[in-house]
């Protein structure tokens, strides 16, 4: 059976299983009423309080200026947990290669209370920025790896983000156009660089939408900064305003 037909029969399985059965938790394994991954585990995942900057970590609390000269891409970074929370990483890891698309409810739901303990919409006031000019965009997979895995796990996080704050959702304005190796297998920065080099594109006739916005990039995992850094800098080069990048955990 071709791997893809399989991946999608797996998907459409789950989905079904979803319907049918009770949950169990994908962490410790009891039964659980609403998602897969148990209240229990949930209380035991912490959350982050603040953004920081991505090059020398100070807090930022203004989004209007950069925090150093050496961060010239993202003007700050949000990491909701900490991915060496045994429960949090196997929930990422099940989301992502056990194909557990429902893990998106109770993922998405760290990151939210991370921007309401960050004080994500009080900020965006205190600098002025209107929620209309704000569009979430999530980082995109390859075409192909997408259809292997049924799901963009970044786009299912982003949703649930833009329906809790009614925010704008764009996932159709940058594309990957190589399917580069992941990240995670390369040890160095400098080859990780490399590695995300001219991975994504914009699409020429949505690039007028990306004009003096505020752009919330949403990944699950961060681990160089590369690939963020790859997609904020052509996302400016199109005009974007200011790039803030928002993660589940950083690996
Ligand atoms: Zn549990
Ligand atoms: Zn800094």
């Amino acid at each position: 059976m071709p791997r893809r037909f399989f991946n999608s029969l797996l998907f459409l399985w789950n989905a079904f299983l979803d319907i049918i059965f009770p949950w169990q938790c994908c962490f410790c394994k009891k039964e659980t009423k609403q998602y897969p991954l148990c209240e229990n585990c949930r209380k035991n995942i912490s959350i982050n309080s603040s953004f920081i900057c991505p090059a020398c970590q100070n807090r930022i609390y203004d989004f209007s200026k950069y925090c150093c000269s050496k961060n010239n891409s993202i003007v700050a970074l949000g990491i909701s947990s900490f991915y060496d929370n045994p429960i949090l990483k196997k929930a990422i890891h099940s989301f992502k290669y056990q194909s557990i698309a429902s893990l998106e409810k109770p993922l998405s739901g760290l990151m939210i209370k991370f921007l309401e303990e960050a004080k994500f919409i009080s900020t965006l006031k205190n600098t002025n920025i209107d929620k209309a000019n704000i569009i979430i965009i999530p980082i995109p997979l390859h075409p192909k790896k997408q259809k292997q895995r049924g799901f963009n796990q970044s786009e299912l996080l982003a949703q649930n983000i833009s329906a809790h704050f009614a925010l704008n959702l764009e996932s159709q304005v940058l594309f990957r156009v190589k399917n580069n190796p992941s990240q995670a297998k390369i040890l160095s920065f400098s080859e990780r660089k490399v590695n995300v080099e001219g991975i994504f594109q914009i699409a020429l006739d949505k690039a007028d939408l990306l004009k003096n916005k505020w752009i919330i990039l949403v990944d699950d995992v961060y681990t160089s900064g590369a690939t963020m850094q790859e997609a904020a800098t052509i996302l400016k080069s199109y005009g974007a305003k200011k790039i803030i990048g928002l993660v589940l955990a950083k690996g």
